[in-house]
């Protein structure tokens, strides 16, 4: 396994895969990775012939200054982990590198990134866009693999890769989760003993939603919230049940899959979760 900490140097070793008409695969991550992110690994393994993983916690999808400083960060482990899947180019570039002196372009789905988890953190999807385009050009990649965790964000790179052409196809893969439920996430860490345990609401409440199953998007949201609200230590930041998707409202009479997604804050620490279910 090779890892880059300059861009040069990636497209380098790249350059030298593709000259032997290597297809090659993306996993972008913020780094303190879990089996989450090996599930990328893995997806990206069968669909190309190498396999390039990025770790950059990127500061412009942070809002706050002390959110990005407790990102938690562990190279090391990181490394062994992608060693052990199978990845052939790790690429961990400095923020320089990748915003350079001057740097005044971005990169904004104008409608998906405002919207929705979008307006609960301004810029975030702004701040996402941006980098993954510019991680597709220093990679130049066949396939790029994305969690469906973060649905939203999966969405917005999809609309973002159409409309401005990327020749990437766009792979979604599964929630892998902890056997009690939880969404995989590196910020689990962050959670004391009893929001780890009290955190077990967002999976349950899907879960409930899922059961009822009803065409009126109201009825799914008064379950969940329900749900949410006999777990004192959980406070709902943000619930979404959306064309999965266009990310539009419901209207009535739609038949089709749509997308709830849930965010719910514990402590301070903000936990994403989702589901698809077909209407
Ligand atoms: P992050 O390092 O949190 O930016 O995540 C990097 C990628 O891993 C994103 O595409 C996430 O959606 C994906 N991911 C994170 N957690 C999970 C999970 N539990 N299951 C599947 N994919 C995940």
């Amino acid at each position: 396994m090779q890892v880059c900490r300059t861009v040069a140097e990636c497209r380098d070793v790249l350059a030298a895969y593709r000259q032997t008409s290597e297809t090659i695969g993306l996993v972008p991550t913020m780094g303190f990775l879990h089996e989450g992110h090996l599930a990328l690994v893995a997806e990206a393994k069968s669909r190309a012939d190498r396999v390039v993983t990025t770790i950059f916690v990127n500061p412009t999808q942070f809002g706050e200054a002390a959110d990005l400083d407790a990102y938690p960060r562990d190279e090391a482990r990181d490394l062994a982990m992608l060693e052990a899947a199978g990845v052939d180019v790790v690429l961990i570039p400095e923020v320089a590198d990748v915003y350079p002196e001057g740097d005044e372009t971005i990169v904004e789905t104008t409608r998906m990134a405002n919207m929705l988890h979008g307006k609960v953190r301004p810029g975030h999807f702004r701040g996402v866009t941006t980098v993954v385009a510019r991680l597709f050009n220093f990679t130049q990649p066949d396939i790029a693999c994305f969690g469906e965790k973060d649905y939203q964000q999966l969405q917005v790179i999809r609309r973002m890769n159409r409309d401005l052409a990327f020749p990437i196809e766009i792979v979604g893969v599964p929630i892998v989760r902890e056997a009690d439920g939880l969404a995989m996430s590196s910020r689990n860490v962050r959670l004391s003993p009893e929001d780890r345990a009290a955190a077990l609401i967002l999976s349950q409440s899907l879960d409930a939603a899922e059961r009822v199953k009803s065409s009126d998007p109201d009825t799914l949201r008064e379950t969940i919230s329900q749900t949410i609200a006999t777990e004192p230590r959980a406070t709902l930041r943000g619930l979404d049940i959306v064309e999965a998707e266009t990310l539009n409202d419901i209207q009535s009479g739609y038949a089709g899959p749509i997308a709830i997604m849930l965010s719910v804050e514990f402590g301070g620490v903000l936990l994403l979760d989702q589901r698809v279910i077909t209407l």
